[in-house]
């Protein structure tokens, strides 16, 4: 692909800004910061850090903060542009603009994100273009780098498939875990400190960049979006309809013509590709819980490093544009979802892909055949580069719900289970606490069937089928236990999170596991005769079944164990509460609401 491109050479380029002074009125006129991705260099950990400090001494309108801390010991960062200096996140939402969250190096070894934010900010910062006016609506954020605990593990031997850039971090974070799947369960405090910007800075779009391998067409970057079903319609509607179609326009005025991420329908391209339904446990099925407008770019990892940088540069100019002329109409729409959220009842766990809808669109993808290896000299059948073709083919981006649960009044966590009661709070729920012990009748989950992964992954043993049992019953809660109104924003967070099936809930993530337990081990043995004893006297009619039986059942009459057994079994040392799944369903809110 031919790679003209609108913006300067930045790597050839001498900085030669010197600041005199701190005015935001003087704009610099050369680029303040030096970046080496048309030399195929992606700047480290440090040298990121270092070209934003130098930005935000350098512009009144930018600012680096330290937000929060990441498993390998060192802040995370965030770098703030707001045309008005505003800094603290309550002033900006008193100032109704829309916030523009970009994140980068949820992947280190996908940098592409990491030089492309720093010359957008250093860009929409001089004005380059007129692109500074895009911050009259939008204040924008970007996440220099997530995984620091991966970007600090740097190595030119990352990823066998990918020539350049020469050097770059690995996939897992600072304890090895995949950042971009444990965004539910947020075992890491890099996912932690994200669950608070999102709280905190309330992103109404957000970005997050990578870089894919998944397969070879002649296309640079590809894009993954919150699946428009998936959305309430107001938000869903406005992505499907405005959104998306004004993303992919803009991006074919650039050099780089963007399709959606290709997932292939039967191995070929041409039979036509699905879109990737995101569950919570990555980045843009997290942002769906909240109504936040979520995409990844995924840029082709077979594409030279400079115009991987630049079209993803690309995309953020556009995304920034969008965001600025249709600042208005996000605001509505996103709180025309967050009240239809609010006010369901039934909340989908689950979708498949609808196969009798699709549209068509363009392709250029490379046909297979028979390629001559220039190392081993042999053949093999693979994509071959010499036979680019350009063709119209189906994509399919619709979902049906295929999992649904109808939303109790309240859920109830016993406050023992603190790990998930810490991860509801950070994440902005609203909980009550019962203020005495109290006794209620609730819908109860049984778990009654399970399948766990049998080795580890991303840090816990997931269960793959989960199946449960509802029951009425009583059960007691103890002060200080936390209540969970089911009528606020965060619904689509709470139910995803505490219904035991849904995709990536806590207890798929073995948050509970120890409810599937034995703990007490009570067996009818002979030294349970003595309560045997007593129980049958303090129950004459058992007392009274058991000796009939004895009559009628000459076996039984001559079984010891057998006997004791039956005694057992229809006693309460038998009933047992494994498999109870802790957190109750409530639905009687008129009493439960005096309880706090
Ligand atoms: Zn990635």
């Amino acid at each position: 692909m031919k790679t003209t491109i609108r913006i300067p050479l930045l790597g050839l380029i001498a900085v030669g800004f010197i600041l005199i002074g701190s005015c935001s009125d003087q704009v610099p006129s050369e680029d303040v910061i030096e970046l080496a991705y048309q030399n195929n260099q992606s700047v480290t950990y440090q040298e990121a850090i270092n070209k934003y400090q130098k930005l935000d001494q350098v512009f009144d309108r930018a600012r680096l903060i330290e937000w929060g801390q990441t498993d390998v010991g060192k802040p995370l960062h965030l770098f703030v542009i707001s045309q008005e200096e505003m800094f603290q996140p309550s002033d900006i939402q008193q100032q109704g603009k829309r916030v523009l969250l970009i994140n980068n190096g949820v992947h280190p070894g996908e940098p592409c994100g990491i030089d492309a934010s720093l010359q957008f900010a250093n860009d929409i910062l001089l004005n380059k273009e007129g692109t500074g006016k895009y911050l009259e609506n939008t204040v924008i954020c970007i996440v220099p780098v997530y995984s620091v605990g991966g970007a600090l593990k740097r190595t030119p031997y990352i990823r066998s498939n990918q020539l350049t850039p020469h050097a770059s971090g690995r996939r897992g974070n600072g304890r090895n875990i995949d950042l971009n799947r444990d965004y539910a369960k947020q075992d890491t405090r890099n996912a932690q400190s994200m669950a608070r910007l999102f709280q905190v800075w309330q992103p109404d779009v957000f970005l997050d960049t990578h870089t894919t391998n998944g397969s070879d067409h002649q296309h640079t970057i590809t894009l993954i979006s919150v699946q428009p079903n998936t959305f309430p319609e107001a938000l869903g509607g406005f992505l499907r309809d405005t959104m998306l179609p004004e993303l992919y326009q803009g991006m074919e005025k650039t050099p780089y013509d963007m399709i959606p991420y290709v997932m292939f329908n039967n191995q070929n391209p041409r039979q036509g590709i699905t879109s990737y339904l995101q569950s919570p446990r990555v980045s843009t099925g997290y942002a769906r819980m909240f109504n936040v407008l979520g995409f990844m770019t995924e840029n082709h990892v077979y594409k030279p490093y400079p115009d991987r940088v630049k079209s993803v540069y690309h995309f953020m100019q556009t995304l920034a544009q969008f965001t600025h002329q249709h600042s208005g109409q996000i605001q509505r729409v996103r709180k025309k979802a967050r009240h239809q959220t609010n006010q369901k009842n039934i909340y989908t766990l689950d979708y498949k892909l609808d196969t009798s809808k699709k549209r068509m669109i363009h392709f250029r993808g490379y046909d297979k055949g028979e390629v001559t290896s220039k190392l081993t000299g042999l053949t093999y059948h693979d994509y071959d580069h010499s036979k680019p073709y350009a063709d119209s083919i189906p994509y399919y981006n619709h979902y049906q719900p295929t999992r649904q649960i109808e939303a109790p009044e309240y859920y109830i966590i016993p406050q023992a289970w603190r790990h998930v009661i810490h991860r509801m709070k950070i994440n902005g729920t609203l909980m009550h606490r019962l203020n005495q012990d109290t006794t209620l009748e609730v819908e109860q989950y049984y778990i009654t069937s399970h399948d766990q992964l049998k080795s580890s992954y991303n840090g816990r043993h997931y269960h793959k089928k989960v199946e449960l049992e509802a029951r009425e019953e009583k059960r007691t809660f103890y002060r200080g236990d936390y209540v969970v109104p089911v009528s606020q924003v965060n619904n689509q967070y709470i139910i995803e999170m505490l219904e035991p099936q849904g995709k990536d809930s806590f207890f798929r993530w073995a948050f509970f596991d120890t409810c599937l337990e034995r703990r007490d081990w009570n067996h009818p043995g002979n030294s349970f005769e003595a309560n045997a004893i007593k129980y049958l006297n303090n129950h004459p009619r058992l007392k009274e079944q058991y000796q009939q039986k004895k009559q009628q059942d000459p076996a039984f009459a001559r079984d010891h164990q057998g006997q004791l057994e039956y005694i057992f079994n229809h006693s309460p040392w038998s009933k047992s509460i494994i498999g109870r799944y802790p957190v109750a369903r409530v639905n009687q809110g008129e009493r439960l609401s005096q309880l706090w």
